[in-house]
Parts: C-alpha cells; structure tokens; sequence
C-alpha cells in the first residue's frame, strides 16, 4: 500500500481503496501520526490502534461530517499518546475491580484532550453524532469499554461553557 504524507484527510472510500488505506496525519507542526483506514474492525467506528497508530473505520466517511472527523482523530490521538503509558496502572487496577472505572477515565481523558487541543464544539458534534450511531444501533454501545454518552456529553458541555471563546 501507498504511504502518503499529507495533512489533507481522504475525502471518501473510494480514494483510500485507490491510492492505499494509510495516512499520517499532522495533529501539531512537526507531530504527525499514522492513521490507518480500514473497513470493518473489530473496535466500532473508530478504534485505538495503539503502537500501530490510529485505526478508522468506513464509517469515519458515512456519518461524521470534517469538523467531527478531525475531533475524532483528536480522541484517538489522545489514546494513542497516553493509553500504554497508563496500562500497568489499568492491569494493577483491575486486581481490585476498578478496571473498568479506570477504562472509563480514559475515555473522558480523550474526549477533554479533543475539545481543549482542537475544539470544544467539534468535540460535542462528534459525541452528538455517536449518540445518533448508538441510537440508530450503527454502533454498538458496550458498557464495558466507554461510559454512557449522555456523560460524555456533560463533560464537554461544561468544558464549552468554561471556554465561551471556543
Ligand atoms: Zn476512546
């Protein structure tokens, strides 16, 4: 597969099944990261590829419209950064039943990481639009993995209000 550098996303699937399935992407002058595109993983629409860079589903194209594409990437780049450094302390954790609190931590982590580096309202487009996913079951809500979006949302909305200038 082609490696493209570029800070321009694909715009559809049929242009990552033409030129290759793996990006990098410029989250920061000089900070780029690896996304890679493929069609059905296993984790939801968007999932934490870990060392191996940043996983993104089909669906990434279908229902997020740019701006939500970006605070997206924002979430998972923040997993990406942070998750194995915080692993240990997750396995530790889990000994004494707390793993999934610890999970669930991570995930509102990312989604702040999302609002303050890049944008507040982005990142509130984006939750709205997994709620519509988890609603419309094109997503698959699994409790055990991400708290309830309803809380998610909360979290972000208090963040805007924080930031009025978002
Ligand atoms: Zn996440």
């Amino acid at each position: 597969m082609i490696q493209q550098k570029t800070k321009q996303l694909p715009k559809n699937w049929e242009e990552i099944e033409k030129n290759g399935n793996k990006f990098y992407f410029e989250f920061e002058p000089g900070k780029e990261e690896k996304i890679k595109f493929i069609k059905n993983p296993k984790e939801p629409f968007v999932g934490n590829g870990g060392v191996f860079g940043i996983k993104v589903d089909k669906l990434f194209f279908e229902e997020l419209n740019d701006k939500e594409k970006i605070a997206v990437l924002w979430h998972e780049y923040y997993h990406k950064l942070y998750n194995f450094k915080k692993m240990p302390m997750l396995e530790l954790k889990s000994i004494f039943g707390l793993r999934f609190n610890y999970n669930y931590s991570l995930e509102f982590e990312a989604d702040k990481f999302s609002a303050l580096k890049n944008s507040a309202n982005d990142c509130l487009s984006f939750l709205k639009t997994g709620k519509r996913l988890y609603n419309e079951n094109k997503v698959r809500y699994n409790p055990k993995k991400h708290p309830s979006i309803k809380d998610r949302i909360k979290q972000i909305e208090e963040i805007k209000n924080d930031k009025p200038k978002d």
